[in-house]
This record gives structure tokens, sequence and C-alpha cells, in this order.
């Protein structure tokens, strides 16, 4: 494999441990066994002034007396102590180090310990795993350099894990022997190298068949977003467990590591961008890898699933359904050689139950019943769900089903416990790790099947050339927003015409003389509005008449309206009838704007059935959010109305994201409240813009 920057780091040819130790069950004594155990091959420099050897290796009394400058220091000393041989690390220009305590001290003064620490391995450009972390074990590269007990994790791995929590790490990979990793790292609180750039070395081993993030926040959003490119691009599944999705607990991702914390709207879309599988709990994130690195990749159509009970079957089915798992239709071929094999009072159907009578042949009938329905052209993967045997134990039977079927259809297929259960069978690792795994509960398989399959749509996604906007258009647009100011309706409309958004043109008039030549220009009915300026919901404070019909009636209403909101009014065209959407940006503190796509209207904000894209996007990728939403069947036509005309709103939102992400440095906010979707095309007729005044992000001003 190619050279890499965090190789001194996780691949060093040297590592001194300071602080190593023989007391047991200390950071210092672990860290030492571990690189040893992990089958360290380079040199190893235990460092600790109390002692003149360590096992076999000379100890050194301080890191200056080594022979050489190592790659890398592993920091075993109390906190009191690190500052000091920090400084000698830095003095002699180390490369790399791991932190993996927790850098408080008592009565500290500001800028406290971390900070401290910090601040001196960024200007030394030094490499760092950690603060408060448990190390990492680059298992490929025999490198270990966890300060804890750990199992033994035997080469060859091919999930990687990085994890901002350390009992994350350790928590999966000590426990969960399915799972074999070729590098897990316990990022800890990343006071200088961060997810990504681990994520970054991990796609580039050749091993790797599944990524794993256990992750807080993204302390360098933009790095992230990059290493998630990456991986899309090399077509290497990430599995994401990201916590802090409700306010609350986002509120203790910034109390616990002092980090900034996005929006998890968008982490969703940032996900959804790049095809990351995120994973609901610990139990589940680890199914996911278990089934990414052994099932990965599935071919079209659904899942086909063998049973040995009539209820579990059905129960199957609903779990399934609540999962938004396809189930494979079988063929009407497929059917019929079922029905030969099956005992009679068996339906040939899937989820199968082809357990009957038992007997000498339920064996064979199982297998043959199995490779049968995996053979369907619309069958992508199969599962067989069981019930452990007495004490926990698998039925050979069961893993000899799937190995025939496996072969003679070359798809993947599992094993499922219907139950979890404190068994132990040594069968269930080896026959996972030969590539049949066997998993614990259907509902979490069925998770993981869920992610195989979008996983699997993802790498078939292809995303359309997206037009670039005019330089002058972007030009003058930036230079006008750049002030911070907040547009009115009438210049919000003209820059989303002038981006190709498709957008009504108010004509502005402010006396009785303009408003009737407005009239007369746009013709009849109309829209009269108040252009008030800073009057957020004009509708409220009767600010909109829709339909007025002639001359008079406008005369009319629009003494009414600047008799209460003064004379400045827009006049514009009514729009065709159809479903009211919102198109919207709000800046997150990490990723920058955002797009936000919904359900509009007046009552927009009360039913809050949007979905979040980052932008630029394409126009299959504003269906995809489209037909995520939960008002999606409105937009087919409710009580007579005829359907929307979604492809429509779809473009629309492609070229606003576009304008969005050209003018990405200068927007703050825009609301763009409705774009009215008829059965003909879309329109927005209402938007308000307010720039970014870049100096006040600063705090500048
Ligand atoms: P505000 O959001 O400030 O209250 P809008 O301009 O969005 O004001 O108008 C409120 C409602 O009036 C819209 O949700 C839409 O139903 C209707 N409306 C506004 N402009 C038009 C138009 N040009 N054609 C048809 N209906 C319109
Ligand atoms: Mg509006």
């Amino acid at each position: 494999m190619n050279k890499h920057r965090l190789d001194p780091l996780l691949r060093p040819r040297s590592v001194a441990i300071v602080g190593a130790s023989k007391r047991v069950d200390t950071v210092g004594s672990w860290a030492f066994i571990n690189l040893q155990k992990g089958g360290y091959k380079g040199r190893i420099y235990p460092v600790n002034p109390r002692y003149k050897t360590l096992g076999d290796l000379p100890c050194f009394a301080s890191l200056a007396e080594l022979p050489e400058v190592p790659d890398l220091v592993v920091f075993a000393v109390s906190d009191a102590r690190l500052e000091g041989v920090l400084d000698e690390a830095i003095a002699l220009q180390v490369p790399a180090a791991v932190i993996q305590s927790t850098l408080v001290l008592d009565d500290d003064p500001e800028p406290v310990l971390r900070e401290r620490i910090q601040q001196k391995i960024q200007n030394a450009g030094m490499l760092l795993c950690g603060g408060n972390g448990m190390g990492f074990y680059n298992v490929r590269d025999h490198v270990w350099t966890c300060g804890f007990d750990s199992a033994d994790h035997a080469a060859p791995g091919n999930v990687t894990l990085i994890s901002h929590s350390g009992a994350g790490m350790s928590g999966i990979i000590d426990c969960e022997e399915r799972l074999r990793v070729n590098l897990a790292v316990s990022a800890g609180n990343e006071l200088a190298t961060t997810m990504d750039e681990y994520l970054d070395f991990a796609l580039e081993l050749p091993e790797t068949r599944v990524v794993g993030l256990f992750v807080e926040t993204a302390r360098n959003p933009e790095g992230f977003a990059a290493a998630l490119r990456k991986a899309a691009q090399r077509r290497i599944p990430v599995v994401a467990l990201k916590v802090g999705r409700t306010a609350a607990a986002a509120k203790l991702t910034v109390s616990h590591s002092g980090a900034m914390a996005g929006d998890d709207a968008c982490y969703e879309a940032l996900f959804d961008r790049y095809g990351v599988q995120r994973a609901r709990d610990q139990d589940e994130f680890t199914t996911l890898l278990i089934m990414f690195a052994e099932l990965h990749p599935v071919g079209a159509g659904g899942l086909v699933s063998l049973h040995d009970s009539g209820g579990e079957r059905q129960l199957l089915v609903d779990l399934a359904h609540d999962a938004g798992v396809p189930l494979t239709k079988l063929s009407g071929t497929t059917l019929e050689k079922l029905e030969d094999v099956l005992d009679p009072e068996l339906p040939a159907v899937n989820p199968l139950d082809a357990w009957s009578r038992g007997g000498p042949d339920a064996s064979q009938m199982m297998t043959n019943a199995l490779t049968l329905m995996m053979q369907d052209p619309g069958a992508a993967l199969g599962v067989v769900v069981h019930n452990r045997a007495p004490y926990g134990k698998i039925y050979a039977s069961y893993l000899s089903y799937m190995q025939r079927a496996r072969a003679d259809s070359a798809k993947p297929v599992a094993l499922v416990s219907a139950t979890q259960g404190s068994g132990q069978d040594d069968a269930v690792v080896t026959s996972t790790h030969a590539g049949f795994p066997v998993l614990d509960g259907v509902s979490r398989f069925l998770q993981g099947v869920r992610a195989l399959f979008a996983y699997r749509d993802f790498l078939l996604r292809e995303p359309s050339e997206l037009c670039k906007p005019d330089v002058a258009v972007v030009r003058h647009w930036q230079e006008r927003l750049r002030s911070g100011e907040t547009l009115g309706e009438h210049e919000s409309l003209q820059m989303l015409t002038d981006f190709g958004v498709t957008a009504t043109s108010p004509l502005a008039a402010n006396d009785e003389e303009s408003v009737v030549a407005a009239g007369a220009e746009c013709g009849y009915p109309l829209v009269l509005k108040t252009a008030r300026a800073g009057l957020v919901h004009k509708s409220d404070h009767g600010g909109v008449i829709v339909g007025i019909a002639d001359e008079e009636q406008l005369r009319q209403m629009y003494a009414l309206m600047r008799s209460r909101l003064g004379d400045d009014v827009l006049i514009s065209t009514v729009a065709d009838a159809g479903v009211e959407m919102i198109l919207g940006v709000k800046r997150d503190p990490q990723f920058g704007p955002v797009v936000i796509l919904g359900f509009g209207g007046v009552l927009a904000e009360t039913i809050k059935d949007v979905q979040f894209a980052l932008p630029p996007f394409d126009a299959a990728h504003a269906r995809r959010c489209v037909e995520r939403m939960k008002f999606r069947p409105l937009l087919d036509g409710t009580r007579g109305a005829p359907p929307a005309n979604i492809d429509s709103f779809c473009r629309l939102a492609e070229r606003f994201s576009i304008m969005v992400h050209a003018l990405e440095e200068v927007l703050s906010e825009v609301d763009v409240n409705p774009v009215i979707v008829s059965d003909n095309d879309s329109l927005a007729v209402d938007a308000l813009v307010v720039g970014r005044d870049r100096r006040e992000d600063r705090g500048a001003n």
C-alpha cells in the first residue's frame, strides 16, 4: 500500500512507551503488553527511569536517551506529568503520539491542560490519537497501542471501526468475534488528528470492506464530507452510528467534548448524499458491520426467507414491512418447482415455512426449498430464520442448507436466530467468517438488509451533470448579498429568476395611478400584495389578496391595503392552482448552507414535513427527498384535484440548489414559500433572501 500521512502514527517503525510499567492493570503495563501481543515488528522502547529492563527489553530513563527518535510515543504517565514529557517529545521532533488520559488537572489555571496540549501539538504539527481515548489497533500491521485489557484480534480483518467513544470501540471489537477488524481507532476528543483522516487511511487499505463510524460530531466537517465522498467514489460502504440526534443529546456533545454540534438533519443529508448507512444503536451498528463485511454486495431484487415455523414466518412479514425491506414475489416457475418439493399441505410462498412433518427428508426439503427460492430472479439475498438448539447450539443441518443454496445460486445468505440467547457455539463465529453470517434478532437483521439494499441502490445512482450558473449573475448577487441585507420579495424573486428558478415577476407600485397601470400590464385576475419593508407574514396582516377580478376591485383593495400597510405594493399574476411546497436554506454551524424541501404554504411551520439536502443536487435527488415526505400522497391529487407535476418541482429544486451552492458564502437564509406545484408546472410566488456579512460570523463587528 502507498504511503499515507498517518503512517508515523498508525504504522510506526518504532514506538516508545513513556511510563511503561510493571504494575499490573495500568495503562503503562497494558500498552506494553498489547504492543507485543499484537506482534509488533518494529522497535519497542519502554521509557521509565525506575527500571533498567522491562520484560526482555532495555528500559530507558527518558526519551532523550533512546538510540533514535521514535516515530510514535505512547504516553502512559499521569496528567500531572504529561506536559513535561510531551515537551521533550516535541523538542525531539517526534512525529506522532497517543494520549489516552483525560487531560484534566485539579485547580488548573487557564488555558487548561487540554488546551495547552492541543496548542503545543498543533504548533508542532504532531499527529495525535486522543486524548481521552483508548488508542488504536492496527491489526493488519500489528500495532496495538491500547492501554487496556484486550481480546485477541486475529488478522486478517476486513472491517475498520473508528469511534469517538472508547467504549464504543472496545465494546464491539473485544466482545464480538464475528466482526474482525483490520483497524480500530478510538479517536477520543481529537486534539489534532480527526476521524476523517483515519477514514482516509482506512480507505487506502486494500482489504477494507466496510467502515464503521461511531460519531459524536465531525470536528473537521469539510474533511469529514471529503472523506465520505472518497468512500463513495471507491464504493466502500460506510455505516454510521451518529449520536446527538435529539436536541438534548446534541447539547451533551457540546458539553462532553467542547465540540460544535451540527443539526442532525444535516448529518442525515450528508449521509444521504454519500450513501452512508445509519444505525440506530450499537447492536444494529454491529449487525450492519458484520452484514456488510460478509454479505455485500447484493444484486437486484428482494429478500427470500426460509422458516421452520408458520408463526415466525408471519412475524417476518410484519417486521419486513416496518423495516421497508421488500420480500421477493416468487416467479410462477419457482412456485411450481417449490410445490414439487414441499409437503402438499405447505403453501409455496415467500417467506416459506418448509417444515411440516419432519422425517428423514426434512433437511433435503429445506435445502431444496431455499435453493429454489434463492435462484429466483427476484431474489437478492436469502435468510434462514431458526431457533437455536438446546444450549444455544446451531444445527449443522441449517448451515448446510445455506452452503448448498449459495453454491447453486451464487447469492449471499445468512442464518438468523429468532431470539437472543446466551448460548455459545463456535459455529456462530466460524460460519460467519466463512461468509455465512449467523446473526441474532430478526429486526436487527432486517435493518441490515435495508441498509444492504439501500447501499446497492446508492451505487446505481447516476447523478446528472449540473448546469453552471452564469458567471455575471453569480458575481452580481454575491456583491448584493455581501452586505448581509435582507432582500424584499421583489428582489428575492428576481434573484430566483436570474438563476433559472421559475418565479413570478411582480410589478411594483406605490400610488393608485401606478397600481392601476400595473394592473393593466399584468392583466386580471391578479394578486395584490403589500411590499412593506420588514413585514414577514404578509397574509397574517391582510397583506395578500389573491384573485382581484378587475380594475374597480383593484382600486378598492389598494385603498384598503394602503390604509393599513402603507403605499408600497406588488402586483402579480395568479399562479395555477396546485399544491404549495417550500424551498429554503438554513446555515448549519458545521456544514454551511443546507437546502430544505417540503410541504409549504401558511401551515408549513405547523406541519413541518421537510427534508434536508446538501447543495448542489440534481432533480433525481430532489425526487428521493419528496418520496420520503409524510404528505407525499397529497401530490397525487386529492378530492378531485389533478396530480401535481412533481418533476417540475424537482427540476426547480435542482436549479435552486445550484443557486445556493454558487452563493454559498454570502447566503444566510432563504425562504421560498410557496412554490405552487400545479398539474402543469411549478412557480415560486413568494421569497425572502437574507444575505450574509461574513465579518459578523467572525465577531469583528
Ligand atoms: P406570506 O407568506 O408573507 O403570508 P405569500 O406571498 O406567501 O405571503 O402569500 C400567502 C399565500 O397567498 C400563499 O401561500 C398562496 O396561497 C397565496 N398566493 C400568494 N401569491 C400568489 C400568486 N401569485 N398566485 C396564487 N396564489 C398566491
Ligand atoms: Mg409566503
